[in-house]
């Protein structure tokens, strides 16, 4: 069945910061551009999590009069503390001094980077950018040269068996001279672009971690709005593991917190959930919290490779963007600010290419116009940062890092490499102990579907898995006796569960789609990359209010 099609300019997928920066950017170029943006969360900001503390320096290019405007930035950074925890009570903070410049916040915000997207996406309607919520892009359709024509949205109706209900309603494709994907980390059609263009030839393999995060609501006398503080060392050191954690006071009485599990751990048993739980109650962590209300949680996984693992961001028709294309300096653990410039200077290339009359070509310019951009000069200087943290551990990784960028400014004169994938990582279970994580408290620590819970998650129960298996076999004849299928515990929703059988006593697994939020650790961790996650119906997922 032929579907119905639209013709833009240019088509954006994703309404985080790349997409919405982009959009702006190509409006406030040439009004005479057409742009629309399409979102897979039920509004522009559901889906979106992050820490935040934010560097506005794209921001103030893209709108210098943004406070006039009322961005959502309510909250400046007013201290910095960073701390190694070296046990479940024991802490050692870390003198200003020895920090690493690039984890200093001087000039930056503690934000939602949902409610500034959500604000970014008032600015972009305000130019004319059309805004689609509820429309995922599952599909990337292609010209017959090969070159990208635009996308597909996902056909809505369409029950678990495939066949179509009452509700059926076909997808539509999005035409565009020039089509930007600007999916977020692990993008499902970045993916399938990687692959078909061949774009990460010759590139290291991308890294990843995982980002558990809560907002709390606590008393008002325990709340120090402003306030930063970051953790490296327990509980995650205990299990061999690496990662670090964050807490920020912003506006409201309301605290966040998270941690970051960084993927490229070994031991199958280890669970980042239970991780994040136990973390919570360490001093340093329990004196922010306790006596507080725990009011969302929410999990994504974090880019992290740096330009050592940067695809080639342009083929025939269209431009990688934001973490798409792994622009997160990891070396901030920020990645708005330098999505946003990505994608304010594809903008600038594309506009650039329609008023010379081309359309579905490769903008390659726009690979040079990124390198001159400060936003690849940061990761450049900042490019060692992770792998020393992979080869030689949070604590004299760090070391390494204070050498490298604070005494010389990130010239030192080579790149070191970090070369296994993270789903290669992991080592049979065999090799390890059981790990037995403390059961929660309810007051600090909870468990996984309580958790779920507050993340709004919601997905239409009667339509195709969007978890898909390439071999339905390998959970239980591969991963479960070699990992006892690790997919139990690195989701952090519940996702995956080994169920057994009472009558025949045999394993199967069971996959509760619908608790899925779409954080795509899955599709990076499965050791065999068994998984692959395709967009679920739209509007599907978390809904996050102000993650
Ligand atoms: C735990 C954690 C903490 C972080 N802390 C910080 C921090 O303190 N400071 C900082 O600067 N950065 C931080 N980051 C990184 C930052 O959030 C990202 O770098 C930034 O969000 C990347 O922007 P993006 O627009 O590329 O992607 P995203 O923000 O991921 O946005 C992508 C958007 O595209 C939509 N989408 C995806 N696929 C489709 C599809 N197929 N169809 C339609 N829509 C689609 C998604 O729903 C989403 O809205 C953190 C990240 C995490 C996970
Ligand atoms: S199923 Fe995969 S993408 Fe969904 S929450 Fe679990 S690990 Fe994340």
């Amino acid at each position: 069945m032929e579907r119905e099609y639209m013709e833009y300019d240019v088509v954006i997928v994703g309404g985080g910061p790349a997409g919405l920066a982009a959009a702006c950017r190509i409006r406030q170029l040439n009004e005479e551009v057409s742009v629309c943006v399409v979102e897979k969360g039920s509004e522009v900001g559901a889906h979106i999590l992050s820490g935040a503390v934010f560097e506005p320096r794209a921001l103030n290019e893209l709108f210098p009069d943004w406070k006039e405007k009322g961005a959502p930035l309510h909250t400046e950074v007013k201290g910095d503390e960073i701390y190694v925890l070296k046990s479940a009570e024991k802490s050692q903070k870390v003198p200003n001094f020895f920090v690493p410049k690039t984890m200093h916040n001087e000039g930056n915000y503690i934000i939602s980077l949902g409610n500034l997207c959500r604000w970014l996406a008032e600015q972009a309607e305000a130019l004319g950018v059309e805004i689609y919520p509820c429309f995922a892009a599952s599909e990337v359709i292609y010209h017959e040269d090969g070159s990208v024509k635009g996308i597909a949205t996902g056909d809505m109706g369409v029950g678990l068996n495939g066949e179509q209900k009452d509700s059926y309603m076909p997808g539509m494709e999005l035409h565009g001279k020039y089509t930007l994907f600007a999916e977020g980390c692990r993008g499902h059609l970045g993916k399938q672009l990687i692959e078909k263009f061949k774009l990460d030839e010759g590139k290291e393999p991308q890294h990843y971690g995982l980002g558990i995060k809560e907002i709390w609501k606590v008393p008002a006398e325990q709340h120090q709005q402003g306030l930063v503080v970051h953790t490296a060392g327990w509980p995650l050191d205990e299990n061999g593991a690496a990662g670090g954690s964050f807490l920020y006071h912003i506006e409201d009485n309301q605290v966040v917190c998270g941690l970051i599990t960084d993927l490229s751990y070994q031991n199958p048993r280890l669970s980042p959930f239970d991780e994040f739980q136990r973390y919570k109650h360490h001093p340093v962590i329990k004196q922010h919290l306790e006596g507080g209300e725990r009011i969302t949680y929410g999990a994504r996984a974090i880019v992290k490779g740096g330009i050592q693992s940067q695809p080639k961001m342009h083929f025939a028709g269209g431009l990688l963007i934001g973490d798409d294309a792994g622009t997160l300096n990891f070396a901030k653990i920020k990645g708005s600010h330098t999505a946003m410039k990505s994608g304010m200077v594809a903008a600038e290339c594309v506009v650039e290419a329609i008023k010379a009359e081309r359309s579905s070509d490769d903008i390659a310019e726009y690979a040079e116009a990124y390198k001159a951009s400060w936003a690849y000069q940061e990761l450049w200087a900042q490019r060692n940062f992770g792998p020393a943290q992979h080869k030689w551990g949070n604590i004299i990784g760090s070391a390494y890092a204070f050498i490298d960028i604070n005494i010389f400014n990130g010239n030192l004169p080579w790149t070191l490499s970090d070369p296994v994938a993270d789903h290669d990582q992991l080592k049979p279970a065999s090799e390890f102990p059981e790990i037995n994580y403390p059961k929660p408290d309810s007051k600090l620590s909870f468990d996984k579907l309580s958790s779920v819970f507050l993340s709004n998650t919601n997905h239409e129960e009667d339509q195709p898995c969007h978890l898909k298996l390439k071999d339905n076999d390998i959970p239980i004849t591969v991963n479960l006796p070699k990992y006892d299928e690790p997919a139990q515990r690195y989701c952090p929703a519940g996702v995956y569960e080994i169920v057994k059988e009472e009558e025949s006593g045999d394993c199967r697994l069971q996959i509760n789609a619908q608790n899925c939020v779409h954080c795509k650790t899955c599709d990076i961790k499965d050791p065999t990359q068994n998984i692959t996650w395709v967009v679920p119906e739209g509007a599907g997922g978390p809904n996050y209010p102000n993650m």
